[in-house]
């Protein structure tokens, strides 16, 4: 491989990646079913064995979505959401009123502005912000295993996984934890993880304009595992290609090669 190459895998306060962010295995419970492995090759389109359902994501609208003006500005009072709140409590069959429940709509309401706090961020003056140069590399630079967490947009049920990310920079390299903020950004909205891949890939081209960047999510969705076909331990894999990692599967395959080769 080789040796200019930066493979960074991102780290936490202490510099190791926290016990069960590694890999998707570490994220299920121990009964749950052992994780296939995505498959490493050219085409991470083509049939792989199930449970692995690889989706190449579909073109995006730019990336730069910021809550529209009427949504904003009408946005309910606290005191509203908390009625919300516990208007579902009732419809799930439980009495708001009850002590256990008394302080959940407030918790609820409260937890919300951390969990969907990605509509408040913006990713482009994120990387805007930050940018530094480092004279001199070009080669690719990948930052892999940013853990995530988000909400599906059909049933706010989470999903959550790991975000890899890589460029080829072209004016320089933004810090490593930007990149972890930019994937935060975007994971703290509703969402899909087709969007969610495409508006990383989207928000780091336009940018950094870099001269090719790739994004792979693959993620566990609670909404598969909990509900409906009720299959856990199913992880789903996107991917987005810009630049030469599109026109060069070569560039797929070195890409993909990386994220798999955990050393
Ligand atoms: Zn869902």
């Amino acid at each position: 491989m080789d040796a200019a190459l930066k493979s960074l895998s991102y780290p936490t306060a202490d510099g190791n990646l926290p016990e069960g962010v590694r890999d998707l295995n570490g994220m299920r419970n121990d009964n749950a079913p052992t994780l296939v492995p995505a498959p490493v090759s050219a085409a991470p389109v083509s049939a792989a064995p199930l449970p692995v359902r690889p989706v190449e994501v579909a073109p995006q609208p730019p990336s730069a979505q910021r809550v529209p003006d009427e949504i904003a500005l009408g946005r309910p009072s606290r005191e509203e959401a908390e009625a919300a709140v516990r208007t579902l409590l009732r419809w799930a069959g439980d009495d708001p009123t009850r002590e256990g429940l008394i302080d959940t709509p407030a918790r609820v309401v409260k937890a919300y502005d951390q969990l969907f706090g990605g509509y408040r961020q913006d990713a482009d003056a994120l990387l805007e912000r930050v940018f530094e140069e480092v004279e001199g590399y070009s080669d690719v630079v990948l930052v892999r295993d940013i853990p995530f967490y988000s909400h599906c947009e059909h049933h706010m049920v989470p999903f959550m996984g790991l975000a890899h990310i890589a460029y080829y920079p072209t004016k320089g390299v933004v810090g490593l934890s930007k990149l972890a903020r930019v994937v935060d950004t975007f994971a703290r909205r509703l969402q899909t993880q087709e969007t969610m891949t495409a508006q990383i890939a989207d928000v780091i081209e336009s940018i950094l304009k870099p001269r090719g960047v790739a994004v792979m999510v693959e993620a566990e969705h609670l909404c598969m595992a909990m509900r409906g076909v009720q299959k856990a331990g199913v992880s789903t894999i996107t991917t987005q290609f810009k630049g030469v990692f599109k026109a060069d599967p070569n560039e797929q395959v070195r890409f993909l090669t990386l994220v798999r080769n955990k050393g």
